[in-house]
């Protein structure tokens, strides 16, 4: 399906779209006391990595400013708009929508909340790395190989050789320790960025940590909020499944 281009023709678009118009123009500008002036004096920016490179939450007008002085120069953010397909909604006195910029080395996506046209609430995500986007979509990898090639390796057996050498003969960049759901998912993730890693878990086996645990447990959330990358849950299991089920699938996974 196509995504339906943003709107800046509702009133709480054009509302948001002005905000961010300008506090991009003040980053851009390397203006910090513009773009302080963008927030409300109660207010919160939430960063994932895209300005601090860290997961920082900068409370008040004072931290917003200190961390754009010792960050903007690094980061040149750019693009503030809101996201794609999106249209801000507005109840009360907030205005809110999901937005997306970018910055010198990555594109974002974050949302923010504005009360009486300012920020109150501003997240910033990083979701992928210029020049290292991940093989997903269009740009999927092709899978079959045309022409002859006599001994060419299957899939199988390249999988197998990776797994026999990798620690071995090749050695991993990254390590980490703990192959719970964190663990797998940041590996899955490194995977699609061809950095070789190896997860060391304690247990026997992947999904253990949730068989491990009291009988009765089931999801504390409903499912849908509890998405691993790439593989969803099935649309089918129940809405708090039970612990072995998820232990099950982290191991598959
Ligand atoms: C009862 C309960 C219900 C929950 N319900 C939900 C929910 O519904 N939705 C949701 O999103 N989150 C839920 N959570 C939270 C979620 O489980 C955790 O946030 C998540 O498991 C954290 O993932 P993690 O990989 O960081 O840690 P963990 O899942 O704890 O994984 C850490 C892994 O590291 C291994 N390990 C530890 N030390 C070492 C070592 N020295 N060497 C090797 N391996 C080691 C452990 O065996 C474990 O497998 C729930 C948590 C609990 C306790």
């Amino acid at each position: 399906m196509l995504d339906k281009p943003s709107s800046k023709n509702t009133a709480p678009s054009k509302k948001l779209s002005d905000l961010l118009d300008q506090f991009g123009a003040a980053l851009a500008a390397n203006d910090i006391e513009k773009a302080v002036d963008c927030f409300q004096d109660d207010c919160y920016w939430r960063d994932l990595v895209t300005f601090t490179w860290n997961i920082k939450t900068m409370e008040g007008r004072d931290q917003v400013r200190d961390m754009l002085k010792s960050q903007l120069s690094n980061t040149r953010p750019s693009h503030f708009a809101i996201a794609k397909g999106e249209d801000a909604t507005e109840s009360g006195e907030l205005i809110e929508g999901w937005i997306s910029f970018e910055t010198e080395v990555a594109r974002g996506f974050g949302h923010v909340r504005l009360k009486d046209g300012k920020i109150w609430t501003l997240l910033t995500t990083m979701a992928e790395l210029k020049g290292h986007e991940e093989p997903a979509g269009f740009a999927r990898p092709m899978g079959a190989r045309h022409g002859s090639g006599k001994n060419r390796p299957t899939w199988k057996e390249e999988r197998e050789r990776e797994a026999a050498e990798l620690g071995f003969k090749t050695q991993p960049y990254t390590v980490i320790i703990g192959g719970g759901q964190g663990g797998i998912a940041l590996g899955a993730r490194l995977r699609q960025l061809g950095v070789p890693t190896i997860i060391i878990e304690k247990n026997e086996r992947a999904g253990d940590s949730w068989r491990k645990r009291y009988k009765s447990l089931c999801l504390h959330d409903p499912v849908w909020y509890d998405h691993l990358p790439y593989i969803d849950f099935p649309k089918n299991w129940p809405v708090f499944s039970p612990k072995d089920k998820i232990g099950d699938w982290l191991e598959m996974y």
